[in-house]
């Protein structure tokens, strides 16, 4: 697989926990909205480390962006990517699919989950089409929301929060449940899913239990 040394451009905090890494774009490179690619860091003892990594900007933007949740306690690559700074380089490879957008639907996601569907929404914004699509996203605090401002202004009232870990006016608290999909389950539309994986069984489990089709399922595992 073709790899791209790449200068990061920017390097700043879309959340407490979450980097917005801006870098190089090659000449030509492609993409799908909702595509991966594997990232490693350019430096000495990291350059094979590759993890997988979802592009959130768009595919006409003159530069690759990333949204990426750092693990200090794996002390793995997103921790090393918390060092990380303009003029640094990094390792990236082709794009790969993952999610992509089929149709009208329901976005569910936990925490850095929702990285395809920021490349997603933003795509069908750019187009005026987003319509009636709909985003359902888990996090444990307020704080933790990725791109919190501007889901609620291309999305509105169809960006429906829910909070494991903070009671607050607003939002939803608990966990997303049969009861909460349900409300928003409507024959015809697609169910995008992409989170941790427990969390990924449990809501493909209540997609099928309130009848959704699997060819109507699409989804990613983080
Ligand atoms: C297709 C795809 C796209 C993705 N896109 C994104 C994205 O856009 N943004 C994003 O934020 N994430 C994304 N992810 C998830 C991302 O790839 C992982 O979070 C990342 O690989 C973690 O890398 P790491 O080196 O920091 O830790 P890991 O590789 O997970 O772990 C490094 C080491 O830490 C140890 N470890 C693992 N878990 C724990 C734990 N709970 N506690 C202590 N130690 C532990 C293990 O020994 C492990 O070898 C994506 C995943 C996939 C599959």
């Amino acid at each position: 697989m073709k790899q791209f040394t790449l200068k990061v451009k920017s390097v700043e905090n879309a959340t407490h926990d979450v980097l917005r890494i801006r870098i190089e774009k090659p000449q030509g490179f492609e993409f799908e909205p909702g595509q991966a690619t594997e990232i490693a860091i350019k430096k000495k003892d990291w350059e094979f480390e590759l993890r997988p990594f979802t592009f959130t900007c768009l595919p006409s933007d003159d530069y690759l962006e990333f949204t990426i949740k750092t693990y200090p306690e794996h002390k793995g690559v997103t921790n090393e990517l918390l060092n990380l700074k303009a003029g640094d380089e990094l390792i990236v490879g082709e794009p790969w699919g993952t999610i992509n957008y089929k149709g009208p639907g329901v976005f569910i996601a936990g925490g850095a989950g929702v990285t395809p569907f920021i490349a997603i929404f933003r795509h069908l914004h750019s187009k005026n089409e987003i319509g009636n699509n709909k985003l359902i996203f888990a996090n444990k605090t307020s704080a933790d929301i990725i791109n919190k401002d501007e889901f609620s202004k291309i999305l509105g009232d169809n960006f429906v929060n829910i909070l494991s870990h903070e009671e607050k006016t607003g939002y939803a608290h608990g966990y997303i449940d049969l009861n909460l999909l349900k409300q928003h389950t409507e024959q015809g539309l697609y169910y995008y899913v992409c989170g941790p994986d427990p969390m990924m069984d449990i809501m493909v489990d209540y997609l099928h239990q309130l009848g959704v089709n699997d060819k109507y399922i699409v989804k990613e595992e983080f």
